[in-house]
């Protein structure tokens, strides 16, 4: 696409003329690629294990823990093998996802809350997550690393 630079009007490429407002398009350069959650890889480092996960190619992950029951529970991150239950990780914890604003965390209204940069978050709202940050999910400890890839 490329877009028009008097009314910022989207035209397909190829076009001499905006159908909007008539402006000439000629030497006007295609417009940048939104940006896309899959330009961007997560690197989860549990802290007291210095165990590293990385999350890639989704545009939500949820945070919890896979447990061998019934009922079909969707977690992107499982923290059963990473003392999640001892530490008080709730099934589905929290939800890490892409927006316009980049990498957003928020609590799933978990029972031991969610904790950004030991800030403790309000369920259920979103909160921008820094290039590096630390979730707490209870007493679970990761440093999150947001990496373009
Ligand atoms: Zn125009």
């Amino acid at each position: 696409m490329i877009r028009c630079p008097n009314c910022k009007n989207e035209e397909f490429e190829g076009a001499m003329f905006c159908s909007q407002c008539g402006a000439t398009l000629l030497g006007v350069e295609q417009a940048e690629p939104k940006e896309s959650y899959q330009s961007y890889l997560i690197q989860v480092t549990f802290t007291d294990t210095d165990k590293v996960v990385t999350l890639q190619g989704k545009e939500k992950y949820v945070l919890g823990r896979i447990v061998p029951t019934a009922d079909e529970v969707l977690v992107d991150l499982d923290m059963e093998d990473h003392q999640g239950y001892e530490k008080g990780v709730s099934r589905q914890h929290a939800m890490i996802k892409f927006t316009e604003e980049g990498f957003k965390v928020v609590d799933l209204n978990s029972s031991n809350r969610t904790f950004l940069d030991e800030e403790e978050l309000y369920p259920g709202n979103e909160y921008v997550l820094a290039e590096n940050c630390m979730l707490r999910l209870g007493k679970l400890r990761m440093n999150i690393r947001i990496q373009k890839v």
